[in-house]
C-alpha cells in the first residue's frame, strides 16, 4: 500500500470496462496473500460454480515489502483451482511486483470473460483490454518476443485448451505454475497481461541496508546466491533416500547425470527477481538453436528420476517442451510417471507407449496432451482424473489432487502437503521438521504455526527462501522504520487470520480434511524416515484438524 492508500485496478473483461478502486478497507493485511484472499472472499455468489466459470475472478496482489526492502519480490495469485476445484494459490517473482509499483497498483481483479481473444495492458496512460486474435495459438516463447512491457506475463497452447494443469508464464523465466492458472486466462480468452509504470517506488528505509547486510552474510543462502540453488538438492535426496524414483517405485538413483554441476555444463546466466540481490534463478541452453530455460531441482526431480531418466540435457528437452506449451512441470511429470506405470501394468494402452527413460516417447506424449484427441483427452485432465477413469489411483502421486514435490522425507512433510492451502512442498516446513527429526506431536503444531507465519511473509511479498532471514521480529522493526507499530505477537495473530480466511474459502469451495486421499504407494516405499504408516499419519491428521478449528 503507498502513501496514496491501497489502488485496486478491476478489470472486467465482459464489459470491457476497468477501474481503480481505492481499497484501503483492507490495509490491515498488508498485501500479497493477505489481500488477494479478502478479495477473492468477495466473490460468494460463484464458490459453488465451475472453477471455469465465465464469473470467477482472478486476483493479483503485490506484498507489501515491494520496493522497501529486498526480496519482496512476489505477487500471490489466488483463484478457484480448475486441476482441484479448491482453493487456487501461486506466487511468482520476476519483474511482475515492481511493475506493479511503478504503475502504481497494489492488486489486479480480472472478472468477467471475453469472447474473442484479448490481451490487457496496463502503464501510464491507463489500462487497455487489446485484440489478441494475432497471439491466439502463440507459444509462450513467442508471445513473449511479440510484447512490450516492463514485466509481462501470458499463456501458450495449454491454457487455451483449459488444460487445467496449465502455467503462466512470467517474464520467461518465473510461472504462476501449479493448479491451473493458465487455464482460468484461457476460459477468460485472456492471453497476456503487460505491465509498465514509471512511479519511483523505492521508499526511503535506513533498515534496507542494514537488511541487505543480513541477507549477504546469511549462510542459508549461499546456497542460492554462491551456488546452484536447490538443483543441488538431487545429490542430498538421493543420500538421505528421499527421492521419488520411477513414480517413486524407489527412493534412490544413480544422480551421476542429474548433479548440479552435470547441469551447470548448460548453464548460461543466474538471473534474479527485480529488488532481490540473491541471483538464485539457473538458466540453461542445450544447443544453440534451443530455447534459454530455467531450471530449478522440482523441475529436475518431475523430469528426471521421477521418470527414470538420468541425463540432464534429456530432462532440459523435456523442460524446454512443457515451457513451449505452458504446462505445469510438476504435474506433467507427475501425470507422464503414473501414465508409464499404468502401461507397465497394462492399465492404459497408448498409441505411443510409456517407459520409463525413454525421452523421446516423453515429448511425443506431451504434444499429444496438449493437441491429440481420444485417449489423451482423459490424461489432459491430471493425474487424479486419469487415475480415476482407468484404475491405479493407489500409485497417483497426488495430494488433494495436486502433483506431489520431490521430497520423500518422512511424516511432517506429507502430512503438510495434504494439508497445507495449495497442497504445496511450500506451504509450511514439513521437510525440515523431518530433517530435525520432530515427533509427529510436535510436528503437527509446528507446521500450523509455520504456516500462519509464512502467510504473513506471503503478505509482505517476501521470497520464501529468505525465512532463514525474514522473521517476526525483523518484520516487526522494517515496519516500524516505515511508520507501522506492529508486535511479533500481533504479527503472528494478522498471520493467523489470513490463514484462517483461507481455511474458510476451502470449505465453502467444498474441501474437507476428512476425504483427503493418501496413495497406498507412500507407505510402500521408505521414505528418508524409514517405513511410514497410516494409522500414525491418520493420528497426526486428527489433531491438525482439532488445533485448526476456528
Ligand atoms: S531468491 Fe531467487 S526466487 Fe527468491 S527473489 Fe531472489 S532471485 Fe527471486
Amino acid at each position: 500500500m503507498g502513501a496514496d492508500g491501497m489502488k485496486v485496478a478491476y478489470i472486467d473483461l465482459s464489459k470491457e470496462k476497468a477501474e481503480v478502486r481505492d481499497r484501503s478497507d483492507l490495509s490491515r493485511y498488508f498485501g500479497g496473500a493477505g489481500v488477494a484472499f479478502k478479495l477473492l472472499s468477495e466473490y460468494e455468489e460463484v464458490l459453488q460454480e465451475d472453477a471455469l466459470h465465465p464469473e470467477q475472478p482472478i486476483i493479483f496482489s503485490k506484498g507489501f515489502f515491494t520496493g522497501i526492502y529486498p526480496c519482496a519480490t512476489k505477487v500471490t495469485a489466488a483463484f478457484k483451482s480448475p486441476l482441484t476445484q479448491e482453493l487456487g494459490e501461486s506466487h511468482v517473482g520476476g519483474k511482475f511486483a515492481y511493475a506493479m509499483a511503478s504503475a502504481g497498483l497494489d492488486a489486479i481483479v480480472i472478472e468477467g470473460a471475453s469472447e474473442k481473444p484479448v490481451y490487457i495492458q496496463i502503464d501510464e496512460s491507463g489500462i487497455e483490454i487489446k485484440e489478441a486474435e494475432k497471439l491466439w495459438g502463440l507459444s509462450c516463447f513467442e508471445v513473449e518476443n511479440r510484447l512490450d512491457g516492463k514485466s509481462k506475463m501470458y499463456i501458450g497452447k495449454a491454457g487455451e485448451k483449459l488444460i487445467p494443469f496449465a502455467c503462466v508464464t512470467v517474464d520467461t523465466y518465473r510461472h504462476f505454475g501449479r493448479l491451473g492458472l493458465g487455464a482460468l486466462f484461457g476460459a477468460k480468452g485472456l492471453k497476456a497481461i503487460t505491465i509498465s509504470g514509471k512511479k519511483r517506488i523505492r521508499v526511503k528505509s535506513s533498515y534496507y541496508q542494514e537488511i541487505l547486510k543480513r541477507i549477504k552474510e546469511d549462510n542459508d543462502l549461499k546456497k542460492y546466491s554462491q551456488g546452484y540453488g536447490t538443483s543441488e538438492n538431487t545429490t542430498l535426496m538421493n543420500e538421505v533416500g528421499g527421492l521419488p524414483v520411477k513414480n517413486l517405485q524407489t527412493n534412490r538413483f544413480d544422480v551421476e547425470g542429474i548433479t548440479e554441476d552435470a547441469f551447470a555444463k548448460f548453464l548460461v546466466e543466474k538471473k534474479t527477481c527485480t529488488g532481490c540481490p540473491i541471483r538464485c534463478i539457473n538458466v540453461a541452453k542445450r544447443e544453440s538453436n534451443s530455447p534459454m530455460v530455467a531450471y530449478d531441482y522440482e523441475l529436475i526431480y518431475s523430469f528426471g528420476p521421477l521418470l527414470g531418466i538420468g541425463k540432464a540435457e534429456e530432462i532440459l528437452k523435456l523442460v524446454e517442451r512443457v515451457e513451449r506449451y505452458g504446462l505445469d512441470a510438476m504435474a506433467t511429470g507427475n501425470l507422464l510417471a503414473w501414465a508409464t506405470e499404468a502401461c507397465e501394468k497394462e492399465l492404459l494402452g497408448l498409441p505411443v507407449p510409456l517407459k520409463f527413460g525413454a525421452t523421446e516417447n516423453y515429448l511425443e506424449t506431451i504434444d499429444k496432451i496438449v493437441e491429440g484427441e481420444g485417449i489423451y483427452e482423459d490424461l489432459r485432465k491430471g493425474t487424479e482424473e486419469a487415475a480415476s477413469i482407468y484404475g491405479g489411483k493407489d500409485f497417483a502421486l497426488t495430494l488433494g489432487k495436486n502433483a506431489i514435490a520431490g521430497y520423500h522425507t518422512g511424516y511432517a512433510l506429507l502430512l503438510g502437503r495434504a494439508v497445507g492451502t495449495r497442497h504445496s512442498h511450500m506451504d509450511n516446513n514439513g521437510w525440515f521438521l523431518d530433517f530435525d527429526k520432530y515427533s509427529p506431536e510436535a510436528a503437527v503444531d509446528e507446521l500450523i504455526s509455520d504456516e500462519k507465519k509464512r502467510c504473513l511473509m506471503n503478505s509482505m511479498g517476501l521470497c520464501l527462501f529468505t525465512i532463514s532471514v525474514y522473521n517476526l521480529k525483523l518484520i516487526s522493526e522494517g515496519l516500524k522504520e516505515v511508520g507501522i507499530d506492529k508486535s511479533e505477537e500481533e504479527l503472528f495473530e494478522i498471520g493467523g487470520e489470513i490463514f484462517k480466511i483461507k481455511q474458510e474459502i476451502k470449505r465453502a469451495y467444498g474441501f474437507e480434511y476428512e476425504k483427503l486421499r493418501f496413495p497406498e504407494r507412500l507407505f510402500e516405499t521408505e521414505s528418508m524416515s524409514g517405513f511410514l504408516n497410516r494409522e500414525t499419519l491418520d493420528k497426526m491428521l486428527k489433531r491438525y484438524v482439532k488445533n485448526t478449528v476456528f
